[in-house]
């Protein structure tokens, strides 16, 4: 398999190199990353034909705090990503994700912005929400 992914988009974080944190995940959170990528994000990107542009991957939790991700977020375990493309509304995107079969936990529209997706191996909920 061909992935279309790199680590240093997935932790980049404007907020880390402002701050001076570094924002690298720990094992646990690579894992869940590394089935985010091969089992959710990937897919996407073979179905939307165009690159992804990630706006926010993972966070650990002083990251998190300073971006005001819930406590919970799924981006603290490596298993969520916010992402555009460009050419492609919000809307339009969860739309080809919801109908395409591809396997997710959270499809979220946030504020119309950007897509949210989570991936949690097993314990996937098929979301779909709009904030
Ligand atoms: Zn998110």
């Amino acid at each position: 398999m061909n992935l279309n992914f790199k680590m240093s988009e997935l932790i980049h974080s404007d907020k880390a190199i402002e701050h001076n944190i570094n924002n690298m995940p720990d094992i646990n959170s690579l894992d869940n990353m590394l089935d985010l990528i091969v089992f959710c994000l990937q897919p996407v990107r073979e179905l939307l034909k165009k690159p992804m542009i990630i706006t926010s991957g993972y966070r650990n939790s002083q990251v998190n705090k300073l971006v005001n991700g819930k406590s919970n977020s799924q981006h603290l375990k490596g298993q969520a990503v916010d992402f555009v493309v460009k050419g492609e509304t919000i809307e339009s995107i969860i739309f080809k994700i919801r109908t395409s079969g591809i396997e997710y936990d959270q499809l979220i529209n946030e504020y119309g912005r950007w897509v949210h997706i989570s991936y949690n191996k097993g314990n996937n909920r098929m979301m779909v929400l709009k904030m």
